[in-house]
């Protein structure tokens, strides 16, 4: 997966992820099987030396499966150096990615420590998912050098990372963090404007909304309305997206039926009813082990293992299919030799 040998990058100064929670664990994990050793901190010892431990055993199953270009996993997990000191960890690190809970007062104090000790020239990177780029840029004595990398979870295994700027970021900043992504095998997604929920969450919960809709209208159980998306237009996802996919159908197929349908899909600003029921009740899913469905009798560790295992299977199919396939008037259409190795 790596391209660059991992000695030069061992001995060049390491990314810093700040916060080592479920996503900069799971980053920490892309980065190190990506041949780039990286540090990682939390201001908790108790999350660091939880993240330790599991990453040394996710880093087994991917070498396991053959993700890693090593066989080796300690070579691996050797690559992930933990810290709870702020200033080690930042201090020469030409890149940091901030992965700290989603909470603006939280992420603005930890911006405040980290300029304090970084480098003038470091690009700094948010995980958010919510928060405005800009709004998080504001309180930064560099905003230029702010943008945001938007992970998806599980982190090591979910080949897209969206890169995102804000109203000041310079294009430098989106390069180097595109850069490095590319470095380690990820796919960026560049986001030219700092949009509420990017590309993909957007589009994500466009779907989610209908699928509650759904279900609270009792057209069919929540076990047939997921047999039904994951069966039909969701099996076909990783290799056709959703545009591509309208060129196949025919545009004016695809035009006639937006035409018909759009005025009956539920246009809610709120979540559906059967949502916020099942959240008021504390059934928040697998964690709460009762959510839509009942997760009682699961080992949610053996099931958070299938479902990697499943998902290391579809990464196959994506990269197989990345891209839109050659065509002699399609601009992005891309020759072979550009695909990465990984
Ligand atoms: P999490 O609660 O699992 O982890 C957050 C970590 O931040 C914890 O370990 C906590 O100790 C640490 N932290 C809190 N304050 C800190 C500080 N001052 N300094 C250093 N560390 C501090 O959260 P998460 O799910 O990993 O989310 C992290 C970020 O990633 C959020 O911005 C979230 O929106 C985003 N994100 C989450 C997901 C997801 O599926 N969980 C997906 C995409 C993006």
């Amino acid at each position: 997966m790596a391209d660059q040998p991992s000695d030069t990058r061992e001995a060049a100064p390491r990314p810093a992820i700040v916060g080592a929670g479920t996503m900069g664990r799971n980053i920490a994990v892309a980065s190190a099987v990506g041949g780039q050793p990286v540090t990682l901190f939390d201001i908790d010892e108790d999350a660091v030396r939880d993240a330790e431990s599991e990453i040394g055993s996710t880093v087994g199953t991917l070498t396991d499966r053959g993700v890693a270009d090593v066989t080796d996993a300690d070579d691996v997990r050797d690559r992930v150096a933990y810290t709870t000191d702020l200033a080690a960890a930042v201090g020469d690190a030409p890149l940091i990615i901030e992965a700290v809970t989603e909470d603006r007062e939280t992420k603005a104090a930890v911006y405040e420590e980290i300029e304090r000790h970084a480098s003038a020239s470091a690009t700094l990177a948010t995980n958010t998912s919510s928060l405005s780029i800009t709004e998080l840029a504001s309180s930064l004595s560099r905003p230029e050098r702010f943008c945001g990398t938007h992970w998806f979870h599980p982190a090591h295994i979910v080949p897209v990372v969206e890169v995102v700027y804000g109203d000041r970021t310079a294009d430098e900043t989106v390069d180097t963090a595109a850069a490095f992504l590319e470095s380690i095998g990820k796919d960026p997604v560049v986001v030219e404007r700092d949009i509420p929920g990017f590309i993909a969450n957007r589009i994500q919960s466009a779907m989610a909304h209908e699928a509650w809709a759904l279900l609270e209208s009792g057209v069919a159980s929540a076990e047939d309305i997921d047999r039904a998306v994951k069966g039909t237009f969701g099996f076909r996802l990783p290799t056709l997206g959703v545009l591509e996919k309208g060129d196949h159908s025919g545009l004016d197929v695809h035009h006639k039926v937006l035409s018909e349908l759009l005025g009956e899909i539920d246009r809610g600003t709120s979540p559906a009813a059967v949502l916020t029921e099942l959240v008021d009740e504390g059934r928040h899913g697998v964690k709460a082990e009762r959510g839509v469905y009942d997760w009682s009798e699961t080992d949610s560790e053996r099931l958070t293992a299938e479902r990697d295992q499943r998902l290391l299977d579809q990464l196959e199919v994506y990269r197989a299919a990345r891209g839109p396939p050659d065509a002699p008037d399609n601009p992005d259409s891309r020759d072979s030799s550009d695909e990465p190795e990984s």
